[in-house]
């Protein structure tokens, strides 16, 4: 897997990142988490420039779930979700071999709505229908 650096703005799903190194290679000692705003939003390099490095955590590449990633049993193809909700976005394989549903999958807990991705959080939550 190439090191890789993040994209500001972003919601990642922070338990697929494996943290590497630093650009410039001089960050050592920082904490590459205070990178991210609570909910796990990327916010880019500091005021020096520097930002931390990455690859996918092992068990999401065994997974498939990164850029190009693969089901390993079926070859289903991985693709980038965003829940249409809270922004948060992740590598996902949505085939049969994998635990249902899928952290970011189709549509609202109550089966409504599958036009647009949900995660976990936001698919359990009620319809707005206010
Ligand atoms: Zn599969
Ligand atoms: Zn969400």
């Amino acid at each position: 897997m190439d090191e890789m650096t993040l994209t500001q703005g972003t919601r990642y799903d922070t338990s697929a990142l494996e943290h590497v190194g630093w650009t410039g290679g001089d960050g050592e000692g920082y904490d590459c988490w205070v990178y991210f705003a609570d909910d796990g939003t990327y916010l880019g390099p500091d005021q020096h420039g520097a930002e931390p490095t990455w690859t996918w955590a092992a068990d999401a590449v065994a997974r498939g779930e990164h850029p190009g990633g693969r089901c390993p049993h079926c070859g289903t193809e991985a693709e980038w979700r965003t829940c249409s909700e809270c922004g948060r976005s992740a590598w996902i394989v949505d085939c049969g071999c994998l635990a249902q549903p899928r952290p970011i999958a189709a549509g609202r807990a109550d089966g409504t709505d599958t036009e647009h991705w949900y995660c976990d959080q936001c698919a359990a939550k009620e319809a707005d229908n206010d």
